[in-house]
């Protein structure tokens, strides 16, 4: 099957996607790759479907450094089927099980790093779910903190939980969204989270030093359209500060957290991320990028499915979107 259908998708994707001046350049973004299927989200990502769609998206694109396709987007000189694979986020898993892989298949991706949760820190989308996945009651009450009443009884009802919990509690400001998950634990009867699951710096210097990029995604990731000018310009420009003194290597890609526009990110705050002096950064709107595209704003694209062909098609579908 896969000896016709593969080059049938990179002729499509060539019409779609041809060198030169036209170029439509995919962003892939990933967030982390686990050894083996997490029963509460089995559709996360794992190695075996990593391998299997690097192996694949190798086979109909051009996998690009994104610092360099950037550059060939605004100059115009893209390969046809340009592509670029992104991490947001900063997990330790990127280093464990990602890198080896796309070392495996000569590739290259960048990971856009949210600095103040390297080293034993952890996200507050990951204090929840823990908190849920670990709580031995079969209801959490929250609705007094506006955040409704929810049956823990299964894996399926935690997962539910967990997804009616995230976006709410996600644009809450930072202090009050700390102090919300705290209680949030505290209620689910846990008093211990696991702190390995971001990088440490050692393991942030070793992926650099396998030659990906590391790029700056602010530093407590916060939800960049809720702040002010001066707040958000310190937000990010505290984690360019902290890669750059601790890589001892300029950061020249930014990724705006969540990503939205006009949602997550005000369209003007690309501003400041040109005046701190990055040269691109990608949003998580979907579709692709051409030469027209604000260089501070380009599209990337989650592709999240396990069959090769519905993948292939999902990859080809995204270049039509602009
Ligand atoms: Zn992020």
């Amino acid at each position: 099957m896969h000896s016709i259908t593969f080059p049938a998708f990179r002729f499509v994707a060539s019409r779609l996607s041809p060198a030169g001046p036209k170029a439509r350049l995919s962003i892939l973004i990933f967030h982390r790759v686990l050894p083996e299927a997490d029963p509460l989200f089995p559709r996360e990502t794992t190695v075996e479907t990593f391998d299997a769609q690097m192996r694949l998206l190798k086979s109909v694109f051009n996998i690009l450094p994104l610092p360099e396709a950037a550059t060939r987007l605004q100059a115009g000189t893209l390969p046809a089927r340009a592509a670029s694979i992104t991490f947001d986020d900063g997990y330790a898993d990127n280093l464990t099980h990602v890198l080896p892989i796309l070392q495996k298949h000569g590739l290259h991706a960048t990971f856009f790093i949210a600095t103040s949760y390297l080293n034993g820190g952890r996200m507050f989308n990951d204090t929840v779910i823990e908190s849920i996945r670990r709580s031995p009651h079969t209801q959490l009450d929250l609705s007094d903190l506006g955040l409704g009443i929810h049956d823990l009884g299964s894996n399926a009802a935690k997962a539910e939980a967990i997804g009616k919990i995230l976006p709410q509690v996600k644009y809450l400001r930072l202090d009050v969204r700390e102090t919300t998950v705290a209680e949030l634990t505290a209620r689910a009867g846990v008093d211990r989270l696991p702190d390995d699951l971001m990088m440490t710096t050692a393991q942030l210097k070793q992926l650099h030093a396998a030659g990906m990029e590391i790029g700056g995604h602010t530093h407590r990731h916060p939800i960049l359209a809720r702040l002010d000018h001066a707040e958000a310009q310190a937000e990010i420009a505290a984690g360019k500060v902290w890669l750059e003194e601790t890589l001892g290597d300029r950061v020249r890609l930014f990724a705006y957290p969540n990503g939205k526009p006009g949602t997550d990110y005000l369209p003007e705050q690309a501003n400041i991320v040109r005046t701190l002096g990055f040269d691109a950064a990608v949003s998580t709107q979907r579709g692709v990028s051409t030469t027209r595209s604000d260089m501070y704003q380009l599209r990337r694209f989650t592709p999240w499915d396990t069959n090769p062909t519905t993948y292939a098609l999902r990859l080809v579908r995204n270049l039509t979107e602009r």
